[in-house]
């Protein structure tokens, strides 16, 4: 049987159906992994002995009629900054290559009551900190559409694992875009829920205040599936809003009427044409789908990516600090306690790692006026969409400024952190947004088109990205090479 072909849910039902066991859907998706991640490199590593043993566990619950959860059978892949208790949890760093984790994140405890099989830890830009996987310290994960490219970052090897049918549906964490740019790159759903509906507990943290986990699928019902389990409540994360459970898979919306979809158009300025006609042809499908568009102003939004490469890098050094060589992972051969903090943090970051450590200290030793000056006008972004919202139910735009770029093709940092203009936005508004498949470039890379709402109104957001798939269905082609068994 075909079975990466199956869409999550249609995996549940056939295993529900005992048309097939959880040790036979273990066996076949760990055989792909095996065959197929050679030439993509998504996989860190392979959680043979945990996916096994927790098929047993379904197989007999099944052959005793027992309940099963909502993600039964289902075979999941979690980046590898998410810790899975007495597995290894490196972060894509040479720090943390033997770390292995004490406890549980609590998205993998939800995962695992709902009875989802978690397979394998995927590959990551260093401590999340990139756009294009090229960052991890072990190798680099390629775009499954095109294997010269890059598959975006940091999640970008939970989004090239679930293009290339690896699994399902993957877990990824979106501190500026890591999500939903590598969604759009490899063409599958990404969301990144509004900050604080999904716990951050075990989350291994790079920007505190911008963090936020999220499911990754080849379509939106998989995704909002997996977003009723994600969203459980968590006592150990005070920032984790503990609301009552949403139903995304529900009344799931296939006309946009009454619906108002704002559209920043300034921001198009210097963007790549393909990128452009590819979004105007995605308003005409909203259109067709009885939304009605309008203009909005949003001007503030230039000034997100230069906030973002404030606040982030200052949190990031204050959260990284921890990694002193005594408490976790490598530890460096030095004679005082000095060399071992000083050796152990040379040998075990690598290099954009270590530039955001020192950029993030720089602001926070200059007196404040970098960080405060960026709280402010972070302030300032959060009321504009506050405004705008008032005329608007949601908004529209390319998820990306480009297509997948070619693997090494960027050196300059800063040309990287472009990458995200258009998902950073979310982040530092701590707003809901979706990135659902919306065509392709010339070259056949994918793309993406991203639904952004008010903060809480997660559902919503959903539903349009519904609306938009099922209109185009660009989220069910699979990538040519990886399209056999
Ligand atoms: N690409 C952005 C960065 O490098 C976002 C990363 C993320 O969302 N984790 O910081």
């Amino acid at each position: 049987m075909e079975l990466y072909k199956l869409s999550a849910i249609g995996l549940r039902n056939i295993f529900f159906k005992k048309n097939i066991s959880a040790k036979e859907i273990v066996k076949y998706f760990i055989n792909r992994i095996e065959k197929k991640d050679e030439k993509l490199k998504s996989i860190i590593s392979l959680l043979k002995n945990r996916a096994e043993k927790k098929a047993d566990i379904l197989d007999k619950k099944i052959s005793k009629n027992e309940p099963l959860g909502k993600l039964a059978g289902i075979p999941i892949i979690v980046k590898d900054n998410i810790n899975i208790k007495n597995e290894i949890t490196t972060c894509g760093s040479k720090f943390l290559k033997n770390y292995r984790s004490l406890f549980d994140a609590s998205v993998i405890k939800f995962l695992d009551e709902e009875d989802a099989i978690i397979i394998a830890k995927s590959n990551l830009d260093e401590f999340a900190m990139g756009s294009s996987n090229e960052h991890s310290a072990f190798f680099k994960t390629c775009n499954p559409w095109n294997l010269k490219c890059v598959p975006g970052g940091s999640s970008g090897g939970s989004a090239a694992a679930v293009a290339a049918r690896l699994s399902p549906i993957s877990i990824g964490s979106d501190t500026g875009g890591s999500i939903r740019q590598p969604a759009a790159f490899c063409g599958i759903v990404g969301f990144k829920p509004t900050y604080g509906r999904v716990s951050r507990y075990g989350l291994v943290a790079f920007a505190s205040s911008l963090d936020q986990i999220g499911p990754m699928a080849t379509n939106v019902m998989d995704m909002a599936l997996t977003m009723e389990v994600l969203e459980n409540r968590c006592f150990k994360d005070s920032t984790n809003l503990r609301l009552p459970f949403e139903n995304y898979t529900s009344n799931l919306l296939e006309s946009l009427e009454g619906l108002k979809i704002g559209v920043p158009w300034d921001i198009f300025k210097n963007v790549d044409q393909n990128i452009y006609n590819n979004f105007k042809n995605s308003i005409e499908v909203l259109k067709s789908l009885k939304a009605e568009i309008i203009s909005v102003e949003l001007n503030i939004l230039k000034y997100s990516t230069n906030v973002y490469y404030i606040l982030s890098p200052a949190e990031a050094a204050t959260n990284l600090a921890r990694f002193d060589g005594i408490k976790y992972g490598v530890r460096s051969k030095g004679k005082t306690l000095d060399d071992i903090y000083d050796l152990s943090r040379d040998e075990g970051f690598g290099e954009e790692v270590k530039r955001r450590i020192m950029l993030g200290t720089f602001i926070l030793s200059s007196g404040f006026k970098y960080y405060q000056k960026a709280q402010k006008v972070r302030t300032l972004i959060i009321r504009d969409f506050e405004e705008t919202f008032k005329k608007c139910d949601l908004i529209a735009l390319p998820t990306t400024p480009s297509s997948a770029f070619k693997i090494d093709s960027i050196k300059d940092p800063v040309t990287m952190y472009l990458q995200d203009s258009f998902t950073i936005p979310a982040n530092m508004a701590g707003l809901p947004a979706i990135s659902v498949p919306s065509g392709f470039d010339e070259q056949r890379k994918p793309l993406g088109i991203q639904f952004m709402g008010p903060q809480l109104h997660d559902a919503l957001v959903i539903k349009a990205g519904y609306a938009f798939e099922r209109e185009v269905k660009y989220s069910f082609m699979i990538p040519p090479i990886f399209d056999e068994e």
